[in-house]
């Protein structure tokens, strides 16, 4: 079973940028290695998410640093968790990728630098983008809602 790792402040002054591969490993399963480091992709229908319908946030494997919102899900039948916006522009970085014969433009977390997925312009209002993320780079923060419990 994946151990749970808590996220605290104290991580946010890691530098994953200077993480070497031997610790990324430690920190990483084989499968979140593989997307995350070595850019390697889900199989369709097979990856995490997928279907996930929950309220939440869904943050990186990597680093724990936010990337997209339940809200901004949506239902690509693509066999990858796709999302039409990101929850903060500085948190998601675009890097051309001319591999495998096409150009795309590849996602990545800006703090860790890990692979996420590619976004492609075929996507809903309001914003006309897809971004087609690999569940396995993800981790997902249910958002309970008990505000009205209190009354
Ligand atoms: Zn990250």
């Amino acid at each position: 079973m994946e151990e749970e790792i808590q996220e605290t402040d104290k991580q946010e002054e890691t530098n994953y940028q200077n993480m070497s591969e031997k610790e990324w490993k430690q920190r990483l399963t084989a499968e979140q290695y593989q997307i995350l480091r070595n850019k390697s992709t889900d199989r369709a229908f097979t990856g995490p998410f997928v279907g996930n319908k929950a309220t939440g946030i869904y943050v990186c494997a990597g680093c724990g640093l936010e990337l997209f919102l339940s809200d901004t899900k949506f239902d690509s039948n693509s066999g990858w968790p796709s999302f039409f916006q990101t929850i903060n522009q500085d948190n998601v970085g675009l890097v051309i990728d001319r591999t495998h014969g096409m150009t795309r433009e590849e996602v990545i977390c800006k703090r860790c630098l890990g692979h996420l997925g590619h976004v492609f312009n075929d996507g809903p209002a309001p914003t006309g983008l897809r971004y087609c993320i690999n569940g396995t780079s993800l981790k997902f923060n249910e958002i309970v809602n008990d505000i009205h419990t209190n009354t």
